[in-house]
C-alpha cells in the first residue's frame, strides 16, 4: 500500500481510532458486498429442473444465470483490537 492509499486508511470505521493508536499497526480492510436473491431465476431453474425431472440436467441445460445480484458495496478499515472484538476474526482466521 502506498503512501497515498495508507492515508485514506487512517481512522477504523467502528471505534473511530487512527490507525496505530494503539501501539498495534495491523489492520484490516474489510470489503463487503450485498447480494440479493433473483427469485425469477431461481423460479426459472426450478421450473426447468422440474420439467427435466433432475436438478443437475437443469444446471446444465439452463441458462446459467446469476441467482443472486449484487445490490451494494462497501469498505470497512478495521483497528486489531476492533477486528478482534469482533466475531469475524473468528471466520476470517487472518491473525
Ligand atoms: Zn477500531
Amino acid at each position: 500500500m502506498k503512501e497515498d492509499e495508507l492515508r485514506k486508511n487512517t481512522q477504523c470505521s467502528i471505534c473511530g481510532n487512527k490507525i496505530g493508536a494503539n501501539f498495534n499497526c495491523d489492520f484490516f480492510i474489510i470489503n463487503i458486498e450485498r447480494y440479493t436473491i433473483d427469485f425469477r431465476a431461481v423460479q426459472k431453474q426450478d421450473h426447468l429442473a422440474g420439467f427435466l425431472n433432475s436438478s443437475v440436467l437443469a444446471n446444465v441445460m439452463g441458462t446459467n444465470e446469476d441467482m443472486a445480484k449484487k445490490c451494494g458495496s462497501a469498505r470497512l478499515v478495521v483497528c486489531f483490537d476492533c477486528y478482534m472484538e469482533n466475531p469475524i476474526s473468528d471466520k476470517a482466521n487472518l491473525v
